[in-house]
């Protein structure tokens, strides 16, 4: 392309000029993005197609996933199985080699696999993770877990509750106790916690497991911080509220017989004494 051919073009869209060829309609940024959308519904086409759901298979059966493939390995055969079924429709296979389509081509194969895993069971779903620059298994939240407490490996998990909402945490799993809850040992706090697991986000997830990013600070104390405090703060008030009542009558019967200044201790003692049941009854309240 020679510089002279170039000409100052409008784009259709965003009506920003560009030096472009006479013929272009789009800027780059606008093309990009309506490449984008169209290859968006021809994934959209691809899903609904049993035929191509059929071709897929039978790929894969000629081409199958064996054990001791890299991720990989494994990966780049799912993606040819997908080419290769959606090739017998036709389907202009340039898009496919186009970085930026990427992203919806794999979206497109997950969903895919979830559509036939009950008629080809154990196909793993691998994802491109750019952050750790490799190949990563996909696995529901469950799975993750059951496997953690196989192995006793600390897990990293960004945890939506708690008293630091978002914030990375390592866990070593012990126990999922119900369908929403996972004993784990944080090595942070050093402490055994209750755990919402649909607030547990863990790297290699799948998008399906629903994470509930709002805070329900108050729901989660209870729950994070050991029984024991509440306990603990009981057990003060019973030692504390005998106590203050015996305070209650000992300096009346010093100020009776006139001894001013055990009057005045007593008053004093009493008075913290006081103070620290009230300070534990506004704790109490808060639980
Ligand atoms: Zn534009």
């Amino acid at each position: 392309m020679s510089e002279e051919n170039l000409t100052l073009v409008k784009c259709k869209v965003c009506g920003k000029k560009f030096n472009g060829e006479s013929w272009q309609t789009y800027c780059k940024d606008c093309y990009k993005k309506k490449k984008r959308s169209e290859f968006e519904e021809v994934c959209e086409e691809i899903l609904n197609k049993k035929t191509i759901e059929k071709s897929f298979i039978s790929a894969l059966k000629k081409n199958p996933i064996s054990e001791n493939m890299s991720l990989k390995e494994k990966r780049n055969t799912i993606i040819e199985a997908f080419c290769t079924a959606v090739g017998k429709y036709e389907y202009d296979g340039e898009a496919f080699l186009d970085p930026i389509d990427w992203d919806i081509r794999d979206k497109t194969i997950e969903k895919l696999i979830e559509k036939i895993s009950d008629r080809l069971p154990g196909i793993p779903i691998i994802r491109y993770n750019k952050e750790v620059g490799r190949e990563i298994l996909i696995k529901p939240r469950e799975q993750i877990l059951k496997e953690a407490i196989a192995t006793g490996e600390a897990i990293k998990v960004r945890y939506y509750g708690g008293t630091t909402p978002g914030e990375e945490r390592e866990l070593i799993v012990r126990e999922i106790i119900s369908d929403k809850h996972v004993k784990c040992f944080c090595l942070r706090s050093n402490l055994e916690k209750t755990y919402f697991l649909n607030k547990m986000e863990i790297d290699g997830m799948s998008d399906d497991d629903i994470i509930d990013k709002s805070s329900s600070k108050k729901k989660n104390t209870s729950i994070n911080k050991p029984a024991l405090t509440k306990a603990a703060l009981i057990i003060w008030l019973i030692i504390l509220i005998p106590i203050s009542i015996s305070g209650l009558i000992t300096p009346i019967g010093f100020l009776i017989e006139g001894k001013i200044g055990e009057f005045i201790f007593g008053s004093i003692f009493e008075a913290l004494i006081i103070f620290a049941i009230w300070k534990i009854i506004k704790k109490l309240r808060k639980k």
